[in-house]
């Protein structure tokens, strides 16, 4: 299939088989590669009945829509497995030999964080074999994935914290900044002394690293008016005017221009930080003082940089909670989905396909109802939804026997 955007946005997908060619034009590139597996079907190119492991990596990797970052990484995790395992056919792997193929990984020296990869990567493989009705199983569903290496678990101490706000300079800084605007973190570490004003702090763009072509600026999540401002108290002005004086210091010291440019920067102001830079202090923090870290956000990059384990709450509620890969490789409630569709993922959303929205608004809860709270905005709830929540299923166990809807092929076609 080769896949292409168009300079008006839109998406064309052109299919071959047999001779034959389609050319398929759509607004959204998840549309186009839709429209191209029917066409494809259409033409007589069904995929495999019973594929090898392989085969199946290949499709998926071919097909599914996966971000880059996603995509390298869970192809060097599959190029590395054992070829007496991808030789198999899907319809033999079962849960026993799962667990042969990680003795054998653990044998050739696979630390038990990969296997736990291998794991996550070879049952999305497999999730997508069933939205496309080539397999109606999934033995990485039902198999032991490796434990993680057991860690004491301790909250921070007092000192750990105020350590973790000193620490690496501006972190702190930028934790009280990005708390206080409510900013994601691309369009907190975009902001430059010049969006300081009297009355606020200035949103106006986002930056984020696009792999190939480095840090890239777009418009923030404005308003209609294309920037939004946010009152900020006078403690972080002083803190703020204070980081202004110091780097202004540092460039006369460095080269006597004393013209700051950026708030967050490692060489006084002259280039801002990369957006996944704090997320990378958190890390090194985290290793170094042998803590652990629980982050409450609405950024999904940041939860994909920095969490193994995450939990999705809406009104309230635990509605989902997975390990960090599971939940971007295949959201099981539709709030999760319909998150994941409201973030920017870089060549996606470059300024052509509009994000999706959650349709309608957050319930007021003064009660707690016992219907799902979700329902007013899922495009999937039904009368049973709106009489009683159902309970959250445990991992693996399909929707029927869980009470928890699962997202169809078609739903998420709709609501991506
Ligand atoms: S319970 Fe029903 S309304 Fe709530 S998220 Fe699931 S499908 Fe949607």
């Amino acid at each position: 299939m080769h896949l292409y955007q168009k300079p008006n946005g839109s998406w064309v997908a052109v299919v071959q088989h047999d001779g034959q060619r389609r050319k398929i034009t759509a607004k959204t590139k998840r549309a186009a590669q839709f429209a191209a597996a029917q066409a494809l079907i259409e033409l007589g190119d069904r995929p495999p009945t019973d594929p090898t492991i392989e085969e199946l990596l290949a499709l998926w990797f071919d097909a599914a829509d996966l971000s880059i970052t996603y995509r390298t990484d869970a192809g060097r995790v599959a190029e590395k497995l054992p070829a007496t395992f991808t030789a198999r056919p899907l319809s033999a792997v079962t849960p026993l030999v799962i667990a042969a193929l990680y003795k054998t990984l653990e044998r050739d020296g696979w630390t038990v964080h990969r296997i736990r990869r291998a794991h996550t990567v070879l049952s999305s493989a497999y999730s997508f074999a069933m939205s496309m009705e080539i397999t109606d199983r999934n033995p990485f569903a039902a198999a032991r994935k490796p434990a993680p290496p057991g860690r004491k678990v301790q909250p921070p101490t007092r000192e750990q914290v105020g350590r973790l706000l000193a620490a690496d300079g501006k972190l702190g800084l930028f934790l009280t900044v990005a708390a206080t605007i409510g900013a994601r973190r691309g369009e907190t570490v975009a902001l430059q002394w010049a969006d300081v004003q009297p009355e606020g702090i200035v949103i106006r763009r986002s930056l984020s690293y696009a792999p190939g072509h480095g840090v890239v600026a777009t418009a923030g999540k404005t308003g209609s008016k294309g920037w939004r401002t946010v009152a900020i108290d006078p403690t972080l002005i002083a803190e703020l005017r204070a980081e202004r004086a110091r780097q202004i210091a540092e460039t006369v010291a460095m080269d006597g221009s004393g013209i700051p440019l950026w708030i967050f920067s490692d060489d006084a102001g002259q280039t801002p930080w990369r957006p996944d830079h704090p997320s990378r202090l958190f890390r090194q923090l985290r290793d170094r003082l042998g803590t652990s870290i629980l982050i409450i956000t609405h950024d999904l990059g940041v939860i994909a940089d920095v969490a193994d384990r995450v939990v999705v709450m809406y009104a309230g509620r635990v509605v989902e909670s997975a390990d960090v890969d599971q939940l971007f490789a295949g959201p099981q409630h539709h709030y999760t989905a319909g998150l994941l569709s409201a973030s920017p993922t870089p060549g996606r959303h470059a300024g052509t396909e509009r994000l999706k929205e959650i349709p309608g608004l957050v319930p007021v809860l003064r009660t707690q109802p016992d219907a799902c709270t979700f329902a007013d905005r899922c495009p999937a709830a039904d009368a049973q939804c709106r009489e009683k929540a159902p309970p959250l299923a445990a991992s693996g166990q399909p929707p029927s026997e869980s009470g928890r809807q699962a997202l169809s092929p078609e739903v998420v076609a709709r609501i991506r």
